[in-house]
């Protein structure tokens, strides 16, 4: 069902219901939908309500095995395809993904809590990696060159890497699927996806987009699992497999690293973050705080993105600290179907207790709470916008990703001191500055160790440029023109004269 010009239909509970019950609760293997092989079921919760939504079917080693081989049969047909062809069925997916929007936007509030604004707002990006693959998918060039002796050419031409396996977290449940499948499908790879335990009803959705798109068969397999180990053994322990592409935590990307070795699979890993957020004495603090907001509540903090350190110069950190208290505390806590929130639930109960945890031991260590700072009381796993300041350095909230609502407050005094503390930690995704000095921009940006950097604005997922980390937030890019080079090999032919 699609928006029209009155705008979205109000979320009822039949229309809740309906868009559950319209979404193919199997397995996709080889093109169609079955039964998983042990015949088990995984139930879905709505992490607002504690309510089951429905179950689907919960894949085993052996159903892992039969997808790659369906992936596996499937490769050089695939790859034989004319880009053309590829880049048209991505197309369609875009067309049918947007076509579709407001039903999938609903079934990832359900499944994973974010408000429908958001989740309507992660349509639209998920959907770009399909158009922006769509075009790559004709732009995959090698090159001709002559050999420095002169006695033979060098043919250089990029092919599919072969059959991959994608593992994709929770917190973004269609684009971290779309942003895979694009540039994999682009490069004419086969693919078996697994969508997170938590949340595979927007995975489920978006395969039966792919297949009304015509999805060949075998192109892609989406299997569910509640034992995401036991599942991923048999692909990785398969030399066929050629790749593995991951999001989601790093100690579960370091496992994966460690059983691709074995087979010397192509591996890319988008891990977890802790990004700082630099403010400088010189910034415009309006520019700063509505950055904040973003960088921090997008996705509810559950995001690998999220601001997870705010170091603000001394000389404006009360009145920053002031403002982001004011503009967080007024942001309404609910449901994410009703209209009026801006901040839904936590992904599960345990989440909502690490995050009160990380909060209770910076405030017996000193930090003072601006607002926020104890769970809301109900059912559901809400957790209300907190600001805490003169958050100790060591704080374990300073080191660990918050994954939550929590802005912590530190302060620097000079430059150095701000580019030391915000590499102060393993990770490398993203970091954030606001400043109105080009440049000291320029020099900042420059010495940060971090994929990505968000000047003067706090959200940088974009589909056309080059996502990912360094240290411990992992290796590859997905988007750009380089999305497409993680699932292509380089052959070279040389030719003699
Ligand atoms: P997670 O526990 O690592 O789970 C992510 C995915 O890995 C899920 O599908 C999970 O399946 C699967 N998994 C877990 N153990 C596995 C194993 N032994 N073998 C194979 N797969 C396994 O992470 P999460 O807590 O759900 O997600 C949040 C993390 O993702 C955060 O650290 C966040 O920063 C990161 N993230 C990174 C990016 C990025 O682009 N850098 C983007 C979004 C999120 P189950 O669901 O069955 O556990």
């Amino acid at each position: 069902m699609s928006a029209d010009a009155a705008g979205p239909e109000p979320v009822t509970v039949e229309r809740e219901r309906a868009v559950v019950a319209a979404v193919p609760t199997g397995l996709l293997l080889d093109g169609r939908w079955r039964d998983a092989s042990g015949g088990a079921r995984i139930p879905v919760e709505d992490p607002a309500t504690g309510e089951v939504l429905t179950d689907v079917a919960d894949a085993t080693a052996e159903d892992a095995r039969s997808a790659l081989e369906a992936a596996v049969a499937a490769q050089e047909g695939w790859a034989g395809t004319a880009p053309r062809e590829r880049g048209e069925l991505l197309r369609r997916a875009f067309e049918l993904t947007v076509e579709r929007g407001e039903d999938l936007a609903l079934l990832m509030t359900l499944e994973m809590g974010k408000p429908l604004a958001e989740s309507r707002a992660e349509v639209t990006y998920g959907a770009e990696f399909l158009r922006w693959f769509s075009e790559e998918a004709v732009r995959a060039y090698g090159r001709w060159s002559t050999a420095p002796n002169g006695a033979s050419r060098l043919l250089t031409m990029k092919q599919p890497v072969g059959p991959c396996y994608a593992i994709t977290p929770w917190n973004f449940p269609l684009a971290m699927a779309t942003r895979k499948i694009g540039p994999a499908l682009a490069a004419g790879c086969t693919m078996v996806l697994k969508p997170a335990a938590q949340t595979p009803l927007t995975a489920l959705a978006f395969a039966q987009v792919l297949l009304d798109a015509g999805l060949p068969d075998g192109v892609v397999q989406v299997l569910p699992t509640s034992d995401a180990g036991a599942l991923t053994a048999p692909l990785l322990g398969d030399p066929r497999l050629r790749k593995v592409t991951f999001t989601g935590s790093t100690p579960v990307g370091r496992r994966l690293v460690a059983q691709a070795a074995e087979n010397l699979q192509r591996v890319s890993m988008e891990l977890g973050g802790n990004a700082p957020f630099l403010v400088f004495a010189d910034a415009d603090l309006e520019a700063a705080v509505d950055g904040a907001v973003l960088a921090k509540m997008r996705n509810i903090g559950e995001a690998c993105t999220s601001a997870n350190r705010f170091l603000v110069h001394a000389d404006v950190a009360e009145e920053f600290s002031a403002r982001l208290a004011e503009r967080l505390g007024a942001m309404p806590v609910g449901r994410g179907t009703d209209p009026a929130s801006k901040v839904g639930p936590l992904i599960t109960r345990e989440a909502r207790q690490g995050v009160h945890a990380l909060v209770g031991e910076a405030v017996s260590a000193g930090a003072r709470v601006l607002t926020g700072g104890e769970p809301v009381a109900g059912p559901g796993a809400f957790y209300p916008p907190t600001v805490l300041t003169d958050v100790p350095h060591d704080a374990r909230l300073r080191r660990e990703e918050i994954f939550g609502p929590v802005a912590p407050v530190s302060t620097f005094t000079d430059d150095d001191e701000a580019v030391r503390s915000a590499n102060d930690t393993e990770y490398g995704l993203v970091a954030y500055l606001f400043t109105r000095d080009v440049s000291r921009a320029v020099r900042v940006s420059e010495r940060l160790q971090f994929g990505m950097v968000g000047l003067n604005q706090g959200v940088v997922s974009n589909p056309a440029a080059p996502f990912g980390g360094v240290k411990a937030s992992g290796f590859g890019r997905e988007g750009g023109a380089e999305g497409i080079e993680e699932y292509l090999d380089t052959k070279y032919v040389g030719l003699a004269v």
